[in-house]
């Protein structure tokens, strides 16, 4: 009897946390295969992007339907970020974790706030100024960009060269979905190598979790969870008209690999794979939407950015006005939207929010020894959302879907 996926990608989970806590002294024979797996991911992503949305964009044959779904996905972003900043928001004022924290226990930092550039920045880099440089950098946005406007031409050739592209870009699409399909088959070996390092790698700080951090920690993962088991299913079900427990199932998954890597674009391919074979979203729909979600749609990212402003504000006894929450809000968006889809992504973005707000910066020294765990939930309700944007997508085009409602 073969075990299914999921179950293998669970128990794979289990025995890491336990490997890497009880035999710390194996972890080094065994991270080579999360290295690997990784690696592999990582390498079908740029390709994988690039044929999917150029196929997807071709197959909306005008630039009419192109402007239709991009100003529907963007709304979508846009709408379930804000609402999960604003679930962080309220949890973290009511539950005020901040509040009497000792300051003495914050790691030092240094060197953060150069990395998350300005918000000029994020602007700017979404157009590349070398196609290859930015393929062989593994920088989506640009590459989204550049294959959205290739997709777009495509269309506007004449007839000949449309039907040859279009047909070359698809069999593409086909060829790194079957290797998609590959890779994602090790994906227990590679989970089982990751996991067992970060627990090796996080041990001590996971006595934070438990001891002053706790209260914080728990706030994060209650809004969380208020916004991917309660907000979004409801978003899915009433403006989707679909099943969102019967979509969370299809999505086990990408979901346990988003929480094990801690990397949206590293379970990009997965996301693709789930949406399209098992939830059965038209290539269409998520080609142009996944790829753009899982770089600029966070919202666990701009959920936790918020509230770790705010904790430190409580930390530092700085009294925000109606004016700076408000400020904190738009920010945590835009720090959202710039993150990278990578592992702590959103702490090097903090730093945008607590300039803004004029907040400390060392004050991210008293969080860091959680982002790592907190990471892994944030990374899987970015990858929720994402899904949950394409099903609502496709359902308002309408597809039928796997999920639909009936
Ligand atoms: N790791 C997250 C992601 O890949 C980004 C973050 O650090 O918040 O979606």
């Amino acid at each position: 009897m073969r075990i299914k996926l999921h179950w293998q990608i669970l128990i794979a989970l289990i025995l890491a946390v336990l490997f890497g806590y009880f035999v710390p002294q194996g972890v080094k024979y065994v991270s080579w295969m999360g290295n690997i797996f990784l690696r592999a991911l990582t390498m079908v992503i740029i390709p994988l992007i690039f044929s999917s949305i150029i196929s997807g964009v071709t197959s909306m044959g005008d630039g009419k339907n192109l402007g239709r779904l991009g100003i529907k996905t963007l709304f979508y972003y846009i709408f379930t970020s804000t609402l999960a900043i604003l679930t962080g928001l309220t949890v973290v004022n009511l539950i005020k974790p901040g509040v009497g924290v000792d300051l003495g226990f914050s790691k030092s930092v240094e060197g953060l706030a150069d990395q998350a550039g300005s918000v000029k920045d994020i602007f700017y880099r979404l157009i590349p100024d070398n196609i290859i440089g930015s393929m062989a950098q593994g920088e989506i946005l640009p590459v989204i960009f550049f294959a959205i406007l290739f997709g777009y031409f495509i269309t506007r050739v004449e007839k000949k060269h449309r039907q040859s592209l279009s047909t070359f870009f698809d069999a593409v699409f086909d060829v790194m979905m079957k290797i998609t399909l590959f890779i994602i088959k090790f994906t227990p070996l590679g989970i089982f190598g990751i996991v067992s390092a970060e627990v090796h790698r996080n041990s001590d700080d996971l006595a934070s979790v438990a001891g002053s951090l706790a209260i914080y920690s728990l706030c994060v993962v209650v809004a969380l969870l208020i916004h991917a088991l309660i907000s979004l299913p409801l978003i899915v079900r009433f403006i989707g008209k679909a099943k969102p427990y019967a979509h969370l199932k299809n999505m086990t998954v990408p979901l346990l690999t988003a929480f094990s890597t801690s990397s949206s674009s590293a379970t990009l391919p997965l996301t693709m794979d789930a949406l399209e074979n098992n939830s059965g979203v038209s290539n269409k729909v998520s080609s142009f939407t996944l790829p753009l979600g899982a770089t600029i749609n966070m919202d666990g990212t701009a959920l936790y950015e918020c509230v770790a402003a705010i904790f430190i504000a409580q930390a530092y006894s700085i009294d925000l006005t109606f004016g700076q929450q408000a400020l904190v809000v738009v920010t945590a968006l835009l720090a959202s939207i710039g993150a990278a889809g990578i592992p702590m992504a959103g702490l090097v973005m903090i730093t945008v929010v607590l300039t803004a707000v004029g907040l400390p910066l060392e004050g991210i020294g008293l969080i860091l020894a959680v982002d790592r765990i907190l990471d892994m939930l944030r990374t899987s309700v970015n990858v929720w959302s994402d899904s949950c944007g394409a099903v609502i997508i496709a359902r308002s085009e309408n597809e039928k879907t796997n999920v639909a409602a009936s």
